[in-house]
């Protein structure tokens, strides 16, 4: 499951590459040969999970370029185990992912927030 080139862009010492690497902790929840999900420490509703991919990728668009097919069906294998997991459904569940400066991404892995647990609210709140 090799990427087609390595991203210059990639920060190789973002918290994510850290977790991936076990040189800080996180609060597992699930893993694959292609991602892990592990709890976000600042959660935003009684099930907030993060899923990331082992590769380096930098946010949704370079995942999606340069992942192989074989690791990007295995995220998404990974983001439906855990909404099974986590029991989310029949009530359903909210997939985030933030890309670039517009989106206030601040770790630059590429990531998803599933969110659930309770009635989740408007997706935006626009600043005034
Ligand atoms: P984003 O703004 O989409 O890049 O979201 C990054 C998320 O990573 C935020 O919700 C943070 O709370 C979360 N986060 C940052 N550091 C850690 C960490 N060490 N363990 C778990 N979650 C983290």
């Amino acid at each position: 499951m090799t990427p087609t080139a390595p991203n210059p862009a990639y920060d190789p010492n973002n918290v994510f590459a850290r977790i991936l690497r076990g040189e800080i902790p996180c609060h597992k929840v699930y893993e694959n040969d292609a991602a892990l999900a592990f709890h976000d420490i600042t959660s935003a509703a009684p099930v907030h999970v993060l899923v990331i991919p082992r590769g380096a990728y930098t946010d949704f668009h370079d995942f999606t370029r340069r992942a192989t097919p074989e690791e990007i069906a295995k995220f998404w294998q990974a983001v439906d185990h855990v909404v099974q997991q986590e029991n989310l459904l029949p009530a359903g569940f909210r997939l985030i992912t933030n890309t670039g400066p517009d989106s206030g991404q601040e770790v630059p892995h590429f990531h998803v927030h599933l969110l659930g647990g309770e009635k989740l609210g408007p997706l935006l709140s626009r600043k005034s």
